[in-house]
């Protein structure tokens, strides 16, 4: 089987969150299980000079964007045995210092650039040497490609059109714009209506893959079963409910061969189930290098991500706000976002210097070093599509705090569930509270051995690798194609 890839990120060429992680590993293992597998992306900023192996690979095209034409190349680059990557290079769109914005405001043209790729992409399937029976499509930016498909399959433009599968990574980011940019898909407006891509008097591109593609995907079962709801449902819940049987929720996996801890040159001692000591060092190290006292016999708390309303911050910066002044609790945090967010964090680390450190930015090796010297994880999200550090916090043994949630639901095994097998620590309200209530349950977790070493080994025998949700894939590929 020939599957077709389209997204606008791709670990370790582009990157801003998870989507680029899960793409690039889904990729790589439905390669792995003998599918060809041929993904487009875009071709941004540096990436030729980061990576020369990139290579033009002689095929130039244009196509129509409203009233003009644009024209681009494909560049190719074949990372494993049965993957290839080709990177869509349009200067004018993605020679940029950002993927989508640049300092919090998002690039005016963003419908045209990701209409475009989603062109280029439909262009690649259509005139491949051994065209794709599925083009399976991640996330707003490509949300228009099934609906391009479904045009140019139904007018007879292009009777065999692949199968389209539509994955959903966030719902929250959905691609809205104003009705005038239409005129980039150059489709007729009757194909504009209530049950495509029109929503509330403008385009939304994700509503248009909801509609129109063949099946579709979420990251998590937990997910699936929430945006269907009004309370998750982003304005989207009527769409996603008329389509449920059409949506399946699959588990992201991990991709141990980057995120592991026996063989990362990140960090600075290795360490895995059975040789448990390095983890130690590492925390060390980390205290260390994040300017804290080097204290084995305190909690240290870790956070890498967006600095999101989704990621629940604020919930992090309240309860630190509680618990500091007589907690002696330390706390490592590596992101960036909302300036609001930003500061609250800067003043914790100035006031509790001994406690808080902070570093404003992306670090993707530090997050390695975070996710390795932390006891804890925290991600107390608002929803949470999937979420991956608290799996990669399980092989990392380090124990993940998280609200019930989404993947975060489905992945963190919480005592009261199970004890046995307990993975994590649950809580359910978005409220400060009951974070606080879940890091004093942590500390207690910390301060008795034997439940750290349980929730410990547990967590890093779990096995989130991404062969088995690669199957899963495979079965949903089939069933697209033939029926279940
Ligand atoms: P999301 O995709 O919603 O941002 P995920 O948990 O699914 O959240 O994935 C986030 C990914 O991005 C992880 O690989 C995480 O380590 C990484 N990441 C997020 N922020 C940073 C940062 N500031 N520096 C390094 N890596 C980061």
């Amino acid at each position: 089987m020939h599957v077709l890839l389209a997204a606008s990120e791709l670990h370790p060429f582009s990157k801003t969150g998870g989507l680029a992680d899960a793409v690039a590993a889904l990729a790589q293992a439905i390669a792995q299980a003998g599918c060809r597998v041929t993904m487009v992306t875009p071709l941004y900023r540096g990436l030729k000079e980061r990576y020369p192996a990139i290579r033009p690979m002689g095929w130039k095209f244009d196509v129509p964007m409203g009233p003009d034409s644009v024209s681009g190349e494909f560049h190719r680059l074949d990372p494993a045995p049965g993957l290839s990557c080709w990177f869509v290079d349009q200067p004018g769109f993605y020679d940029r210092p950002g993927l989508y914005n640049q300092g919090q405001k998002d690039y005016p043209d963003n419908a045209q650039r990701f209409l475009f790729l989603a062109k280029a992409a439909m262009l690649a399937a259509r005139f491949h040497p051994d065209p794709p029976s599925i083009l399976h499509c991640h996330d707003w930016q490509v949300g228009l490609l099934p609906l391009l498909v479904q045009h140019a399959r139904v007018t007879g433009i292009w009777p065999s059109a692949p199968r389209t599968v539509f994955t959903i990574h966030n719902l929250a980011y959905q691609g809205s714009f104003p009705v005038e940019a239409w005129q980039y898909t150059n489709l007729p407006l009757s194909w504009f209506h209530l049950e495509s891509a029109a929503h509330h008097g403008r385009l939304n591109f994700l509503k248009g893959a909801l509609y129109l593609a063949d099946a579709l995907t979420t990251v998590s079962p937990r997910y699936a079963l929430e945006i269907c709801t009004k309370e998750y449902g982003c304005g989207l819940e009527g769409v996603l409910r008329r389509r449920e049987h059409d949506l399946t929720g699959i588990l992201n996996g991990v991709d141990y061969a980057e995120w592991n801890t026996d063989a990362n040159p990140a960090l600075p001692h290795a360490y895995d189930l059975h040789h448990p000591a390095g983890k130690a060092a590492n925390k060390a190290e980390l205290q260390a290098e994040m300017g804290l006292p080097v204290r084995p016999e305190v909690p240290l708390f870790g956070n890498i991500s967006r600095l999101t309303d989704q990621k629940g911050c604020d919930l992090i910066a309240g309860a630190l706000e509680v618990l500091l002044p007589d907690s002696s609790l330390q706390f490592a945090l590596l992101g960036s976002g909302d300036p609001v967010l930003e500061a609250a964090f800067r003043d914790l680390a100035t006031r509790f210097p001994e406690k808080v450190a902070v570093r404003i930015g992306f670090d993707a090796r530090l997050a390695h070093r975070i996710e390795a010297g932390s006891d804890f994880y925290l991600m107390p999200s608002r929803f949470e599509p999937c979420g991956l550090n608290q799996m990669y916090s399980l092989r990392y043994g380090t124990i993940p705090v998280v609200r019930s949630t989404g993947g975060l639901a489905d992945s963190v095994v919480d005592p009261r569930d199970d004890a046995d097998r307990a993975t994590g620590i649950h809580f359910h309200e978005t409220t400060i509270d009951a974070l606080v209530w879940a890091m004093r349950k942590a500390e207690a977790v910390f301060g008795d051995p034997s439940a750290l070493q349980h929730f410990r080994s547990n967590g890093m025998k779990a096995d989130f690798s991404w062969d088995k949700q690669a199957m899963e894939y495979l079965h949903l590929y089939r069933d697209v194609l033939h029926g279940p």
